[in-house]
């Protein structure tokens, strides 16, 4: 029997992409109770359409800025509560850094008050440099800043904390309107156009699959591993073979066209995932061609229901 079992978990964001899909693995591994906080600001009732026929399973409309607690135990507190996307993050500065600061609180006095776990998703951007005014810093500086407040929980009250730092993960639900090359492929094969490559389509990218994600995050919640663990696919593609795999998923029918590369390129980093082998026996193991060709399914299925998409 796996340690989810039985267990009553509270999941901060869970009507995100991520926070969803980890609402729907806690659940079939047999947690008594989920519990789901958003105030939908990016989020989508419709990422919970699967969960609402399920006694066990709790959505509550609630910005996680302001304080919150539940009656009875609490064993996990997952943190999954942030803007995440570029374009997101853009044009919600202030609310970006203010869930990764007071939200991020609550949550950890949530855990501290339960002796929970509370395991924090921060980000892969963390292993760059810091600009703390930089146009993307209200994201990183929130993350850095959750990280360290997550420390001073562990150190300061003994809380068990569990940090892990996500690189880019794709599937359905994902965001598709972020800016970044791989979603923007999808828009294109949704809306039947031909795929456009920026440049010659040597750069490369590594993109990990919503449930390898979601594998690696229930390993680590469930591990005694305190120091920040990086997930993520340490497989690059090239943007060329990313074009061809979505065209093979498609049946082949798209062309492939180049563009001149406009500006800048966001940085790309390859995680090293030698801890999360070594201490979870972690491995991501879903092919990019059947991860996109779920996503694609997906997409076709809510196409006649586009989720909101939000200007820039
Ligand atoms: P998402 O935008 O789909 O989900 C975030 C959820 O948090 C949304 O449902 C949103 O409504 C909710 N939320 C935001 N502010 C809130 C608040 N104040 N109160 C309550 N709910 C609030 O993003 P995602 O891709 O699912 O990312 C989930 C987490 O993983 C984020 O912390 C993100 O930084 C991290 N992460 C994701 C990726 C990725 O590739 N998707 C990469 C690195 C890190």
């Amino acid at each position: 029997m796996n340690r989810i079992h039985g267990k009553r978990v509270v999941v901060l964001g869970g009507a995100g992409f991520l926070g969803s899909h980890l609402c729907e693995r806690l659940l079939a591994d047999g947690a008594s109770e989920v519990i789901s906080l958003d105030n939908f600001i990016t989020g989508d009732e419709r990422n919970l359409a699967g969960l609402r026929m399920n006694k066990r399973f709790m959505s509550l409309h609630h910005d996680i800025t302001e304080p919150f607690s539940f009656s009875g135990p609490v064993d996990y507190v997952f943190n999954m509560a942030s803007p995440a996307s570029p374009i997101d993050c853009a044009r919600l500065p202030i609310e970006t850094l203010r869930v990764g600061a007071l939200g991020t609180e609550n949550g950890l006095r949530l855990a501290h008050q339960k002796d929970a776990v509370f395991l924090q998703a921060s980000t892969s951007e963390l292993c760059g440099e810091s600009n703390p005014i930089g146009p993307r810093s209200c994201y990183d500086e929130a993350k850095r800043y959750g990280e360290a407040l997550v420390a001073a929980y562990r150190r300061a009250h003994g809380v068990r904390t569990r940090i892990v730092r996500i690189f880019n993960t794709y599937g359905p639900r994902m965001r598709l309107n972020d800016g970044r090359a791989v979603p923007a492929f999808l828009g294109q094969a949704l809306r039947g156009e031909d795929f456009i490559i920026f440049g010659d389509g040597s750069q490369t990218r590594s993109f990990c699959y919503v449930s390898d994600l979601l594998d690696g995050l229930v390993r680590l919640a469930m591990s005694e591993v305190e120091e920040p663990i990086n997930l993520g696919n340490p497989r690059e593609t090239t943007l060329l073979q990313f074009a061809e795999a979505m065209r093979a998923a498609m049946g082949g029918q798209r062309r492939i066209s180049f563009k001149p590369l406009l500006g800048d390129e966001p940085n790309q980093r390859q995680p090293d995932i030698s801890r999360a082998r070594k201490l979870l026996g972690w491995e991501p193991r879903v092919r990019l061609e059947d991860g996109l060709r779920e996503t694609l399914t997906y997409f076709r299925s809510v196409a006649e229901h586009p989720a909101p998409v939000h200007p820039p």
